[in-house]
């Protein structure tokens, strides 16, 4: 028995989403050229698809589960389930006007035309604020449909923000924020549930890895409650005596964001051989 996942064929989520399969040491090496591929030391089967079939391949037990943007997820609006986010794809899915186009609050769109490849997530959005506009549904090239006259604004995928620029655009409302989420069907048997479980865990542990960092240190003794109260650890930092008298040597997990932070705050309380080491999996 092996669980079906599906992920994007190509496009912007491919190369993550093989990439923390890969992480999760799951071999794919030799079916990635091909529109699915089966994994030699995990009871997995991967079909390559268009995202935005992926909903309803995973409702319909096609593939018992999937990788997609989470945007794909609520404009779909099939039933299944939402078990984790990625941490990539990360992107938001936003309403833009022509830079010239004067623009104060969302009122200003009433009875406006937007074009749009999510006319459902837009509508509920546009229905929550009271804002009755029209809705043209398009399916690709959306930044050009105000400078040809389709629509007075758009609303679309947006990262960096570059592409609307590019095209005489400026972002004026943020719609709602996505990454790439881990879905399941709702109806998985038991085998399909414990190897899907079992997929999770090591998905999670991998994600965690990638927000932290081993950080190991020499310490004055004197310093050690200092230095302990700026490291937070896991349960609490490792403390081990060094040869040298009065010296020892913490070992610690600290976060990424903080990371800088608590380095500089390390130094001026005295921790010297600072060594900062990736974590490639976290268990906890
Ligand atoms: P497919 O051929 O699979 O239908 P696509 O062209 O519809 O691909 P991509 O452009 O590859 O889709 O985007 C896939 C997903 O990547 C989006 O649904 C979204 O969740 C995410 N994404 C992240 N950043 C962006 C961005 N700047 N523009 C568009 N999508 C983005
Ligand atoms: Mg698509």
């Amino acid at each position: 028995m092996k669980l079906k996942i599906a992920i994007q064929k190509s496009g912007r989520l491919y190369e993550d989403s093989v990439k923390i399969l890969k992480e999760c040491g799951i071999d794919l090496s030799n079916g990635l050229n091909k529109l699915r591929a089966e994994a030699f030391n995990f009871p997995l089967e991967v079909l390559f698809l268009r995202d935005d079939d992926i909903p309803q391949y995973v409702k319909d037990g096609v593939a018992d589960c999937g990788i997609v943007g989470e945007n794909i997820v609520y404009e779909t609006n099939k039933k299944i389930k939402v078990l984790e986010k990625m941490g990539f794809g990360k992107c938001r899915l936003s309403i833009a006007v022509q830079k010239n186009t004067e623009y104060k609050n969302i009122k200003d769109l009433k009875g406006k035309k937007i074009a749009t490849s999510y006319p459902v997530i837009l509508g509920k959005y546009l229905k929550s604020k009271r804002v009755d506009a029209k809705l043209e549904e398009v399916s690709g090239s959306v930044e050009i449909a105000p400078s040809v006259g389709l629509a007075d604004a758009i609303c679309d995928l947006v990262s960096s923000g570059s592409t609307l620029f590019a095209n005489g655009l400026k972002e004026v409302e943020t719609v709602m924020r996505s990454e790439a989420v881990f879905v399941s069907g709702t109806k998985l048997d038991k085998e399909k549930s414990a190897i899907l479980k079992k997929l999770l865990f090591r998905i999670k542990a991998v994600k965690k890895s990638r927000h932290n960092k081993y950080v190991l240190l020499n310490a004055p003794n004197e310093k050690l409650d200092a230095i302990c109260n700026i490291l937070p650890g896991m349960k609490s930092p490792t403390i081990l005596p060094l040869a040298e008298k009065g010296w020892s040597s913490v070992h610690s997990v600290i976060d990424e964001e903080k990371f800088w932070e608590i380095i500089e705050q390390l130094k001026d309380n005295g921790a010297q051989g600072i060594l900062v080491i990736p974590i490639e999996k976290m268990i906890v």
